[in-house]
């Protein structure tokens, strides 16, 4: 199967209408779309992306009273937390209806639901009378996309497209919250960080669980993974560790070396900066065939935090 990527819409309102799934720019990632009502597209979903099917995935919306009919019911909290933050990276984890196939939830009885903030998906969901079940557009287990080339040196031959909308502006997945015993739970950090958070969630307390099940696969150790080895550390100390090997470098905002094969993520020192370009960087030095990346721990602030996760997952592999 060719794979086209095309900046316009309409091919894609198309092929979705015929169940088929289709590449779509956020403003967190990529994703890979296809109908969150009908099972055979979903299943399409999981074998393109060689994901298990445990993992469940997020479906887009892009107004929340659509998703009403999709979930039990929608507390307060949820409502002034999309009030101020949908569109946008932050996904709700609610308790679903019927609507909804067990498939797009690995058949837990919540469904993840989110409106994303890029003005092509906007207007293709608009123009669909079903919502869209999409998880990154990557192969499980690797890095996401955060440009439409990105898709395409991952899935060509197995979609019929990718829409290009640029590169996201956020770069790293939603945040994954659900409320729960009159508490904010953060399933998984991303985009929209714990301090945007408590600012809406006056008097309900945000906690970040900690519970060994996984209810968010992003939660799986190893993910996000480059096929080159990535430690996180004191570069300084590595670069010596490891002289003998042909390192490559990620870092925040300084240079480590002379050497060509480093990537500063933010001279500026600016997590946003970093965090839309973590994974681009990635990609990129994951294609120069270095030994090892050696990389840093990022600020534990804002959005430092799921920085530092999604490094800790890509690194997790014993080395
Ligand atoms: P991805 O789109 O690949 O970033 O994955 C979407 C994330 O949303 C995964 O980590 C899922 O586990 C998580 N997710 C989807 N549905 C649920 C749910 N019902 N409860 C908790 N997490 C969910
Ligand atoms: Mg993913």
């Amino acid at each position: 199967m060719e794979t086209r990527i095309e900046k316009n819409i309409d091919h894609a309102i198309k092929l979705l209408k015929t169940n088929q799934v289709v590449a779509i720019p956020t403003e967190t990632v990529y994703g890979l779309a296809g109908n969150a009502l009908h099972p055979e597209t979903i299943l399409k979903i999981y074998e393109v992306k060689q994901r298990p099917r445990f993992d469940p995935l997020i479906v887009h919306t892009d107004q929340l009273q659509k998703m009403e009919k999709f979930v039990e019911y929608i507390p307060d909290i949820i409502y002034k937390l999309a009030e101020s933050f949908s569109p946008g990276p932050l996904t709700f984890v609610l308790p679903k209806t019927a609507a909804i196939p067990d498939l797009v939830t690995s058949g837990l009885a919540s469904v993840a639901v989110r409106i994303p903030d890029h003005s092509k998906t906007l207007e293709l969901l608009s123009q669909l009378d079903f919502p869209l079940a999409a998880p990154s557009a990557n192969l499980f287990g690797q890095i996401s996309p955060t440009k439409a080339k990105h898709v395409f040196h991952q899935l060509q031959n197995k979609i019929p497209l990718i829409i290009d909308g640029g590169e996201c502006r956020v770069g790293i997945e939603s945040t994954i919250v659900r409320y729960k015993n009159n508490q904010l739970e953060v399933l998984r950090l991303g985009g929209t960080t714990i301090d945007q958070l408590k600012r809406i969630c006056k008097d309900i307390a945000v906690v970040t669980e900690q519970s060994e099940q996984i209810h968010a696969p992003g939660q799986l150790k190893s993910h996000y993974a480059t096929r080159t080895p990535m430690i996180v550390g004191d570069i300084p100390q590595l670069l010596e560790q490891y002289k003998q090997k042909d390192c490559a470098v990620l870092s925040f905002s300084k240079s480590y070396t002379s050497g060509k094969k480093q990537i500063i993520l933010s001279e500026k020192a600016e997590l946003s900066e970093a965090a839309k370009k973590l994974f681009n960087a990635m990609h990129v030095l994951d294609s120069l065939q270095a030994d090892i990346i050696l990389t840093e721990e990022f600020p534990p602030v804002g959005l430092g935090l799921a920085i530092n996760d999604r490094l800790r997952r890509a690194s997790y592999r014993e080395y």
